[in-house]
């Protein structure tokens, strides 16, 4: 080991949005002949990648530094919660610098001021996909930073500011460089990935050398030509969202959306400040289905938001049951610092909120069960995410990594992470499926 080659250790902590900032800020150190150390003894310095989001992810995060300030003593913080430099600085007054969110210039200008780059950097070593923290076979493509939408329960915007979209041909060489490095399946992510190229009046770009718009229906046409999967999420349900239905419907993208509704009833959006009109939204879900029906339908929704009564929870709960959603997410409202839904009147008791949304889960949980058992006898295509002598684990194209479900495939220890088989699927229960090897 050179022992005179400067090392950094690196905690990622937050969303996939956290850890692709992440990837960009190890990739730049790699770049410059940094070494990444995997212990805080044998790093010079540590930086750490802080989730803001809510009261809990906060007290990890500040954990997470004291704990780097520990361990090694010299603690460069950037993300989320280092927006709020002053809580950091409350916290933890020995940090050596506090970063916004993605500020991969600002993070690496500091770390020059502490741990000088090394002299000779061989940027060869470093692939062209970049440092990545997802498994090989899958990579989470980030198109855009920050939002324009100013959701009352959410401070993203006040942390991450407006919408910038990353240049289309950087996006797509980004992702051709994924795929030549063996990744199977690109996550399209964003905070709104429906609002691609709004910012810069979806300007026409370039990519192999041929014009392409700012926009996500060409940009996912042409991932969708790169031979992997590609799957959606955090897409805002604009009108144009119809326009890539037709894509799922012929293979190009996986047809799968995950589509954040929040709630159902409109004084609620209202409140929430989220546009869309519930009847819109089912004849909506309905026409995408007869285009396109095996689409997965993947949604979040918030429960007890303040001002909530039990007639329009009740809406909510009409609404799951007419869109029967594939898979949701579902949250007790919260207080984040900062929200502008705080100072709504009428918050909901903690504890009838737990009782809205157990209700909420246990309904979903039904139409969950009954979705997976109908696919019992079909042949389904996965990917495989984990092997062992037991056998082995994947998803298919309704499930996306570590938030929906998986697929347990009998007899497949023989199979390497990152195969594409077929299987027949024998069983069911409440979020996961089994199957034989076709
Ligand atoms: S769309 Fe709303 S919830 Fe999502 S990041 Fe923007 S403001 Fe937050």
């Amino acid at each position: 080991m050179n022992n005179s080659i400067p090392k950094v250790g690196f905690v990622s902590l937050g969303c996939p949005k956290a850890t692709v900032d992440s990837e960009h800020i190890l990739t730049r150190l790699r770049a410059e002949g940094y070494l990444i150390s995997s212990s805080y003894q044998d790093a010079d310095l540590v930086v750490v990648n802080t989730c803001g989001f809510i009261d809990s992810a906060v007290e990890e995060s500040l954990d997470a530094i004291g704990e780097a300030l520990a361990e090694n003593g010299r603690v460069i913080v950037t993300g989320c919660l280092g927006a709020k430099g002053d809580v950091v600085r409350q916290a933890h007054p020995r940090v050596l610098a506090v970063t916004g969110p993605h500020a991969a210039d600002e993070v690496m200008e500091v770390v020059h001021q502490h741990l000088p780059k090394p002299h000779d950097p061989y940027t060869d070593l470093v692939p062209p996909q970049g440092i990545r923290l997802t498994p090989k076979h899958y990579a989470y493509l980030k198109i855009s930073e920050g939002c324009n939408h100013r959701c009352t329960f959410c401070i993203i915007p006040s942390l991450r500011g407006d919408l910038v979209s990353r240049p289309v041909g950087d996006v797509m060489q980004e992702a051709q460089n994924l795929v030549n490095a063996g990744v199977q399946e690109l996550l399209v992510i964003s905070q709104d990935t429906s609002a691609y190229g709004v910012d810069v009046k979806y300007r026409t770009g370039f990519w192999g050398g041929k014009p392409l718009r700012t926009r996500m229906t060409e940009l996912v046409a042409a991932l969708g030509e790169l031979g992997v999967w590609v799957r959606l999420h955090y897409v805002y349900p604009y009108p144009h969202v119809d326009e890539v239905i037709p894509l799922m419907a012929q293979g190009k993208i996986l047809p799968y959306l995950d589509i954040p509704f929040q709630h159902a009833n409109q004084r609620i959006l209202k409140l929430m400040k989220r546009p869309g009109n519930s009847d819109n939204v089912l004849a909506r879900i309905k026409q995408w289905r007869e285009i396109c029906p095996e689409l997965v339908l993947r949604s979040t929704f918030i429960v007890g938001f303040p001002g909530e009564t039990e007639e329009e929870f009740e809406e909510l709960l009409d609404f799951l049951e007419e869109a029967q959603l594939d898979r949701v997410g579902a949250f007790a409202y919260s207080p984040v610092d900062g929200a502008v839904a705080n100072d709504l009147p009428d918050h909901v008791p903690p504890e009838v909120q737990q009782e809205r949304l157990a209700r909420l889960m246990w309904l979903q949980e039904e139409i969950s069960e009954e979705k997976l058992r109908l696919k019992i006898g079909k042949t389904m295509t996965v990917l495989v995410d984990t092997v062992d002598e037991n056998g082995a684990i994947a998803r298919s194209y309704a499930d996306a990594p570590e938030i929906d479900g998986q697929v347990y495939i009998n007899g497949g220890s023989h199979l390497k992470v990152g195969d594409k088989v077929k299987v027949v699927i024998t069983d069911s229960d409440t979020h996961d499926l089994w199957g034989e090897l076709v």
